[in-house]
């Protein structure tokens, strides 16, 4: 037997809301924060017990996107109310100064984990979002005509529950919510793969001065791998070249991002395949033990080290995307694109996380390497209340390689909540854009020239 089927039940209602935002990550902080600000009752929906997404529960401990070339000088291009919470782990302690590499072309700012899920806390609940945890969204109940969500169902610890609402705004990363409701999407790169997944860690106890000196440029880490390999080829297992190996706040607790998680086939393995992500949990812990011993035995400085964190759950990059009304490719990066439905900036480059290898792609015009986010990518085809936001919005798979950054989320977030509640009750295929951009600049966002 390959299928059973599940009988109909009848589901309390948890809530009634004007708008529901699915996901605490950067692109559903960024929502839940604006919709509430715009008078909407907003309820975050999230699975684990705290927020940040991958951020927090990928390990990725590093915000990259919020700055970038404009008119030549270096700027933080990504501004609204990613500022407020930044601000709010900066006032914690847990933010780092800016960092830059790669020649200069782009500048991050690393944080605490812990601090970044005490600060998104308190920064929702102050914006007066409530926060239900624990709640997995399973499925939807469309309306008769099937153009609408009626209901999100979530499973909770109390029991399969209805959310219902005028608006939902999918930031699950994995567009589930517009994959339940019927919008297309594709998944990955159409050729069976996509970027490929990553399990960090952090190590702690790093002699800093010595770590510094022979790793702290931002390549140096890559000369030592290969090095090494020349030495004694079978030493060591490299899941794949560009490692990065940053220092944290404290420069004695050192990030690493340099697994990659490959399926059965030797593709990427797929994040919205069960068996394929359970296998992938246990193959990322299985190549950092194996990198730890390299780190320990041949970087200077992590003699004594020790791993203090293994993140969560794998990062996982890109799956599904939706199909919406527009999709951004990877030309409207390399060409710092402009539309006139721009909701905010896109700062960062095509980070292409292949087999092996990563592959960087900068705009051409290095002096204002940043590009517009149109409000199109946020409109899924189909289902007239919902909005998609973050890495699962319409782009190619090229264009989400770039606008996945934690900046670009945050942008599309703060759009789709801004909308959502100024719209919502009439859906989204009739917005004043124009009246939309407006309210983005009053509240802060960079819309670019
Ligand atoms: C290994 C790795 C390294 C990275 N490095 C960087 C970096 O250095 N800097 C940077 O800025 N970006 C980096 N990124 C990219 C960036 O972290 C993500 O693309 C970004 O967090 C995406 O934001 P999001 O809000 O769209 O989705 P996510 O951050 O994925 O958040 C989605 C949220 O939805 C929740 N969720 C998912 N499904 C459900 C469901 N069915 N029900 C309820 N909740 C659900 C998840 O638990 C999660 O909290 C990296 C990513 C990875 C994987």
């Amino acid at each position: 037997m390959t299928s059973v089927v599940e009988p109909s039940r009848t589901l309390p209602v948890f809530g009634e809301y004007d708008v529901v935002v699915i996901g605490g990550g950067p692109a559903g902080l960024a929502a839940s924060v604006s919709a509430s600000r715009h008078g909407a009752r907003t309820l975050l929906v999230e699975r684990y017990g705290f927020l940040g997404g991958m951020g927090t529960a990928g390990g990725v401990t590093n915000f990259a996107g919020l700055y970038g070339r404009r008119d030549g000088q270096m700027k933080q291009l990504v501004r609204g109310v990613a500022d407020e919470l930044l601000s709010r782990i900066d006032a914690m302690g847990g933010l780092n100064k800016p960092q830059d590499g790669m020649q200069g072309r782009i500048r991050v700012r690393s944080y605490d984990t812990s601090v970044y899920k005490c600060a998104a806390d308190q920064w929702l609940l102050a914006a007066n979002v409530e926060l239900l945890f624990h709640a997995w969204a399973a499925a939807v109940v469309m309306s008769d005509d099937g153009g609408r969500i009626d209901a999100l169902v979530v499973e909770t610890k109390s029991g399969r529950q209805a959310i219902r609402a005028n608006a939902f705004i999918d930031c699950s990363g994995d567009a589930d919510v517009a994959a339940f409701a019927g919008v297309p999407f594709k998944v990955g790169d159409g050729h069976g793969s996509g970027l490929f997944p990553t399990t960090m860690f952090r190590v702690g106890q790093v002699d800093a001065p010595r770590a510094l000196e022979a790793v702290g440029e931002f390549k140096a880490i890559n000369d030592l791998m290969a090095a090494v390999r020349e030495r004694d080829p079978g030493a060591y297992q490299f899941p794949r070249d560009g490692a990065i190996l940053r220092p944290q706040i404290d420069p004695r607790e050192w990030r690493a991002n340099v697994t990659q998680i490959r399926n059965a086939l030797g593709k990427a393995m797929n994040g919205v395949d069960a068996r394929e992500l359970s296998a992938g949990e246990v193959e990322g812990r299985r190549q950092i033990a194996e990198y730890f011993r390299f780190l320990k035995a041949e970087v200077p400085g992590f003699e004594q080290s020790s791993i203090v964190e293994i993140a969560p759950q794998v990062g996982i990059r890109e799956t599904r995307r939706i199909t919406g009304a527009y999709a951004l490719t990877g030309e409207d990066i390399l060409s710092s694109a402009r539309f006139e439905d721009c909701i905010g900036l896109n700062a960062w480059p095509m980070e292409i996380h292949g087999e092996g290898r990563i592959d960087w792609g900068f705009p051409r015009d290095a002096a204002n390497a940043n590009n517009d986010l149109p409000w199109r990518m946020l409109v899924p085809h189909g289902v007239g209340n919902l909005l998609v936001a973050g890495r699962c919005a319409s782009m190619t798979h090229e264009g989400q390689s770039a606008a996945r950054a934690s900046g670009g989320c945050f942008v599309m977030g703060q759009a789709a909540g801004t909308a959502a509640a100024l719209h919502g009750a009439r859906g989204f295929d009739t917005v004043d854009v124009p009246a939309l951009r407006r309210t983005l600049m009053a509240d802060g966002a960079d819309l670019g020239n």
